[in-house]
């Protein structure tokens, strides 16, 4: 295909104006995710077909498209959910895949379609070629799952450690590697010190049972434990996202306590109104997830009400003593400064965060500014009394 007919297949209004656009559409919308494993050829191509298909139904979201399949997170009007089932089931590689619905879901996830040429559906930064990926742990049920954990299975966590902080299954292994691969190394070393001493450690290991956000990253780290010679190796099918509907549907009682990190604007969906965690500034009790204002930092963080306005919404004073300058002095002073705009780097160290304020919010008191670099060009803004 021709650059100049291929920019077509791509959004170009601002973030304003996609809102906006969306406000003025004023029809209930359903969030929902689907992905699969499976083998795609000429995913350019492919690409272009499903974004010209999909918008033409008012379909909103991300969709990844690789060699080893499909892996989407979209949005669209309620009422055109058969005809995307439709369209769906008469592509091949697509038919019958099973999605899952968002339960907390205002319709408004997503403000444009992208669709996306990757290697893979899931940087996990594993080799495939060594194992083999589609023998993958037994998919469970929530009922099922549920039962297993009361039967003593051990559960853990699959997803990102940032992803775990405001809510997990009761008595998780929650793994603080930073990256996929980290985590599943961590994983097998942790199963491995568990199995110490036991007649054929990892094939007698009890029942290790798998999770994460929609179930994906669970089809490799199965496949992977399995090749690793454990050999009881359940997974949540559907994930946490599918769990949390089976629950509603079936009224089942939750195991997963608080709430579900999610990966669109809303940043996290309720699941119980328990609260596992702690504000990273203050150490209360709190699962208020957000991003540090300050655009050039954007960190997530978990920030309580009363933080959020003692440090204006940011991670730190330095991050707040910039956003509160005018919006003119605030784009001169990211010039040249990268601004990150993705939502997945969080702080991870909350007690050096907490030391760091401390010292930051004296050298603020000591100089009145936390960046000399701006006396430079502008005055000094004056501190509160
Ligand atoms: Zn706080
Ligand atoms: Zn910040």
């Amino acid at each position: 295909m021709e650059q100049a007919s291929t920019h077509r297949l791509r959004n170009l209004h601002s973030p304003e104006q996609l809102r906006a656009r969306l406000d003025r559409e004023g029809i209930p919308r359903t969030t929902l995710s689907f992905y699969r494993y499976v083998r795609l050829r000429d995913v350019e191509a492919l690409r272009n077909e499903l974004y010209a298909e999909w918008e033409a139904l008012g379909v909103l979201g991300r969709i990844y498209v690789a060699p080893e399949g499909i892996n989407a997170q979209v949005s669209l009007p309620t009422a055109r959910l058969d005809d995307f089932r439709a369209a769906l089931d008469a592509r091949e590689p697509f038919a019958n895949v099973p999605w899952k619905i968002a339960v907390e879901d205002d319709g408004r996830s997503f403000l444009k379609l992208i669709v996306r040429v990757k290697d893979k559906i899931v940087a996990d930064g594993l080799t495939d070629d060594a194992f083999d990926v589609t023998n993958v742990g037994e998919h469970l049920d929530a009922a099922t799952f549920n039962l297993r954990i009361e039967e003593g299975a051990l559960v853990i966590d699959m997803r990102n450690n940032y992803e775990c902080l405001i809510g997990h299954f009761e008595g998780a292994y929650l793994p603080k590697a930073d990256t996929f691969r980290g985590a599943i190394e961590e994983v097998v070393e942790m199963l491995d010190e568990r199995a110490k001493g036991r007649e054929g450690a990892r094939a007698a290991e009890p029942e290790i049972l798998l999770y994460c956000t929609g179930g994906i990253r669970c089809e490799k780290a199965s496949a992977y434990l399995k090749h690793a010679g454990f050999t009881n190796v359940g997974q949540l099918h559907g994930g946490i996202i599918d769990y949390a509907r089976q629950l509603k549907a079936e009224g089942l009682k939750s195991k997963y306590l608080g709430q579900n990190f999610v990966f669109d604007e809303r940043l996290a969906e309720r699941i119980t109104d328990d609260v596992v965690s702690t504000c990273m500034q203050c150490g209360t009790k709190s699962d208020r997830i957000t991003n540090c204002h300050e655009a050039t930092c954007n960190m997530l963080l978990v920030q309580c009400e009363a933080c959020a306005t003692t440090y204006a919404d940011c991670c730190s004073p330095s991050c707040r003593e910039i956003h509160q300058l005018s919006l003119e002095a605030q784009r001169a002073w990211r010039k040249g400064r990268s601004t990150r705009s993705t939502k997945t780097k969080a702080i991870n160290d909350p007690e050096g965060l907490r030391k760091r304020i401390r010292e930051e919010e004296e050298l603020l008191a000591l100089n009145g500014t936390l960046h000399p670099e701006l006396t430079a060009v502008m005055p000094v803004p004056q501190q509160p009394q």
